[in-house]
């Protein structure tokens, strides 16, 4: 008998015909002599129409009324999969993130996870229940509801499966598995059949929106094997773990776009130290993301610093830019929206050469220009205008050989006998 735990997004619960396909799914697994913890999440939309309800009654809700609001979606969810589960016969409970023991800090909207006391799940499950637990949510050391930031079933699944130690953990979505691209943009994107924490990492923090990329960092921290597969059919997915020796050998594991971003930029800031911390300290203050930083060579003793932050942060530090702008003694600023992130993510960077600037050649002859770039040891990233992004990623997925099944983003380049990192790309 092993122990599973499975997760089912949005759109596998996005109807009343979809959650009696998911219970069962999960009644199927139990009879298969399974014990069965599901993990679901709000009803496709529902958490969207009820932060826009929110949005009805008070321009600024509380993100303590926010969180008690939000989890209402889940909670709908694990009532109706439960009924379902007991209307074929089985035996189902559902639980909150509360009763599951779930307990997070307080930080509402995007509390973390400090630890699970899985007492009552146990006892369900050794009583011989399906357990249904509410995605999502949990609750603060002083008894609040709060809520793990969107995309936070995925952390409530793999937080559970390290906690009971499940033999399996399974994340179903409306996607056969990770693509080597959001199949949404590109449509001959491949599955990919094994991928490792850190590339899956990458890629959901640099916009692959598959995974949430906190329930990623969670299941590495923790050893959480997890296959990521599809809810409405039988096809297996793609298995997320440590990396392995053969993995290396594909240089581009996938393709991200990250849609909505802004740039700013600070123009003639003094050169002398301290000025970088006074702007960023000031950003940090309105808890604004700030993501890629570019500060050019000075020139007579000035510089231009542009930095990134998603695009609906923008009037929240807008106001602070005039002033600190005043108080520094630059020479402006310009925001500017409707620019996208597009990157490139692969382990194999680390052993091969030639990847940035094959990147920037084959953007520079479909004329896509290219703003801003960053890189890290796995992965290049370069902020395109968006309404391009789309095509650069379609291009760029070719041009590494991504479409093909044999050759996954091996297609022109030979192993480099020197480790790559930054320029070296
Ligand atoms: P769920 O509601 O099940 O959590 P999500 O909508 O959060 O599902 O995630 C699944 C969606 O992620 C897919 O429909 C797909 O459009 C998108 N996606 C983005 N990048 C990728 C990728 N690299 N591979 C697969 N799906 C991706
Ligand atoms: N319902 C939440 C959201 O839409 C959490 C989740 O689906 O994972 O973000
Ligand atoms: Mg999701």
């Amino acid at each position: 008998m092993s122990l599973i735990v499975q997760k089912y997004g949005g759109t596998s619960v996005g109807s009343p015909e979809r959650i009696l396909n998911v219970a069962r799914r999960i009644l199927e697994t139990q009879r298969a002599g399974n014990q069965v913890v599901a993990v679901v999440s709000a009803m496709s939309g529902v958490t969207d129409s009820l932060i826009k309800l929110a949005g009805q009654v008070a321009p600024h809700p509380t993100e303590r009324e926010m969180d008690v609001l939000l989890s209402t979606g889940e909670q709908t969810t694990i009532a109706l999969t439960a009924m379902a589960v007991n209307g074929f016969g089985g035996h189902a409970v559902s639980l909150t993130g509360a009763q599951a023991g779930i307990v997070t800090d307080g930080f509402h909207t995007k509390a973390k996870i400090t630890n699970i006391t899985p007492r009552r799940i146990h006892e369900f499950l050794d009583a011989g229940s399906i357990v249904i637990v509410a995605g999502f949510q949990g609750e603060s050391f002083e008894g609040q509801i709060t809520t793990l930031g969107r995309g936070g079933s995925d952390l409530t699944a793999i937080a559970v499966a390290a906690a009971i130690k499940a033999d399996l953990c399974q994340i179903f979505t409306d996607v056969d598995g990770v693509y080597s691209c959001d199949p949404r943009i590109v449509k001959s994107a491949r599955k990919i059949l094994e991928i490792s924490y850190d590339e899956m990492l990458e890629m959901a923090s640099l916009g692959s929106k598959v995974m949430q990329s906190r329930s990623v960092e969670f299941a590495k921290k923790f050893g959480v094997i997890f296959e990521v597969r599809s809810s409405f059919n039988d096809q297996p997915g793609t298995l997320v773990k440590h990396e392995t020796a053969g993995m290396e050998q594909v240089v581009i594991r996938g393709v991200s776009v990250d849609r909505k971003q802004a740039k700013v930029t600070i123009s003639r800031v003094r050169d002398k130290p301290g000025v970088a911390s006074r702007i960023f300290n000031e950003i940090a203050t309105v808890n604004v993301n700030v993501d890629m930083i570019v500060q050019n060579v000075s020139d007579a003793g000035t510089t231009d610093i542009s930095f990134t932050i998603p695009a609906d942060e923008l009037p929240k530090i807008e106001k602070h830019l005039g002033p600190i702008v005043t108080e520094i003694g630059a020479g402006g600023f310009a925001a500017q929206a409707g620019i996208a992130k597009l990157s490139v993510v692969g382990i194999g960077m680390r052993s091969h050469s030639g990847v940035a600037a094959r990147m920037f050649e084959l953007l520079g002859q479909a004329e896509i220009n290219i703003q801003m770039i960053t890189t890290s040891e796995i992965k290049i990233s370069v902020i395109v205008d968006e309404d391009r992004v789309d095509e650069g990623a379609r291009i760029v997925h070719a041009g590494f050989g991504l479409d093909e099944p044999d050759s996954p983003g091996n297609a022109f380049l030979e192993p480099a006998a020197v480790g790559g990192n930054g320029l070296q790309k």
